[in-house]
């Protein structure tokens, strides 16, 4: 007998005991029983016409339509497919016999392959589309909360310096008010105030670099900027810190020809200083700290070398995250020379930002932590070579209209 028509003849039998094997509760059979009708019609229509495909559509609704878990592996409705297939093998050889069965079961072996086939390919391009999805979602969630964190970090700086000032104010008034015998004890504790507010006001413009930095509002200023010069200044402003850890400062090598270069003269004082002020840090008391600088294609490449107490590689990019700092919380200090004495870790974070501003770049290398042996660490950067600024000479706040600069409650350009 032709296989379609032995087929059909069997479709009341195959109906039913597929049925029983897809649907347990006689509740869900009467759901089901239209849908397994309506395969074995295709796969009629499919072995009367020599082509799977009419298969096709039914499997793409499966694959749309399934509840099962995304990012299950065994999530297939292979299951599905085999208990049609076991369905029609555990009838033909009634219908047919058991030598026209085993033929007709060779032909169909094709239709289920072909089929089987296409549903896993159907399945893995669902597979990926969701993975996909989920990336994208985690992308825009982790974008936005990267939004809203630097959004927070703005205004609660802008909020902290009003107060800040405040105090700065009262705390100098205080001062004239005091009878001499009761200066000097003053001047003691209003010191104190004062070295408090300093502290607080150097972190709370940080905490702004760092969020004009993340939203592209870094403004640059470009002059003539003579890098050697910039070094002797910063040799000077850190005398007494160097002074008080017994450490030296060697401006070694400057290679640059005393040219100046195009630069931001400010925010790259204040990424060497940073540098510097990290280099004290982090290195024990009696150890040098040694600068030089050489032209290159383009470049100056300054570096910056201690004899510290190192990074461990794995930490090497981690550092210029903001918040990257490494120490224990409990050791964070607020003195800027004590040995270890770890900040909010924001410092690098800002000279990242500005070098890159800059179009520049900043890394470190290190053979490892190591506060016994202290092999040092050293910070390369690459300033690029400028004859002139930039054609944009008024400083660009990168990308930003100036609604959006006023938006974000960072003042007017
Ligand atoms: P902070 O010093 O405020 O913690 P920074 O961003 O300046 O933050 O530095 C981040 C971290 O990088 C520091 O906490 C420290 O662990 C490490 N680090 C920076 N400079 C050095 C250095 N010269 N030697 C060893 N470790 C350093």
């Amino acid at each position: 007998m032709e296989l379609a028509a032995a087929l059909r003849k069997l479709r009341p039998q195959l109906i039913d005991q597929a049925v029983r094997r897809l649907a347990r509760g006689e509740g869900l059979r009467h759901t089901v029983e239209s849908e397994v009708a309506r395969f074995y019609d295709l796969l009629i229509e499919s072995v009367e016409t020599g082509s799977a495909d009419w298969l096709y559509p039914l499997l793409k609704e499966w694959v749309d339509d399934r509840s099962l878990p995304a990012g299950d592996e065994r999530a297939t409705l292979l299951p599905v497919l085999l208990a049609y297939k076991t369905t029609v093998w555990a009838l033909l050889p009634d219908a047919l016999g058991a030598e026209a069965s085993l033929g007709a079961m060779e032909s169909l072996e094709h239709y289920f392959a072909d089929a089987g086939h296409h549903l896993v390919g159907l399945e893995m391009n669902a597979a990926v589309a969701d993975v996909r999805a989920q990336i994208s979602s985690i992308q825009d969630n982790l974008q936005r909360l990267d939004e809203s964190k630097s959004r927070f970090i703005a205004v609660a700086a802008h909020e902290l310096k009003t107060p800040l000032t405040l105090i700065e104010g009262y705390a100098n008034m205080l001062t004239s008010w005091f009878t001499n015998e009761q200066r000097s004890r003053a001047a003691t504790l209003l010191g104190g105030i004062a070295n408090g507010t300093r502290r607080l006001r150097e972190i709370v413009d940080d905490m702004i670099d760092v969020s004009m930095i993340d939203n592209n509002l870094l403004m640059l200023n470009f002059q003539p900027v003579w890098l050697r010069r910039m070094f002797e200044i910063a040799e000077g402003e850190l005398g007494d810190r160097l002074a008080a850890r017994r450490q030296r400062l060697v401006i070694d090598e400057f290679e640059d020809g005393g040219r100046p270069t195009f630069a931001d003269p400010e925010r790259l004082y204040q990424v060497f200083m940073n540098l510097l002020a990290n280099a004290i840090k982090y290195t024990p008391d009696g150890g040098v700290i040694t600068v030089r600088a050489r032209p290159l294609p383009g470049f100056v490449h300054v570096s910056i070398q201690d004899t510290g107490i190192g990074i461990d590689p794995a930490n090497q990019q981690s550092i210029f995250e903001k918040f990257g700092g490494l120490g224990d919380v409990a050791l964070h200090s607020s003195g800027k020379v004590k040995f270890k004495g770890g900040g909010p870790g924001l410092g690098l974070a800002i000279a990242r930002g500005i070098i890159e501003a800059h179009g520049g770049s900043i890394w470190c290398e290190s053979p490892g932590y190591d506060e016994a042996a202290c092999p040092g660490s050293t910070f390369h950067i690459m300033v690029p070579m400028r004859e002139a600024p930039p054609e944009d000479r008024s400083s660009k706040l990168f990308g930003l209209t100036d609604e959006e600069v006023e938006k974000m409650g960072l003042g007017k350009r």
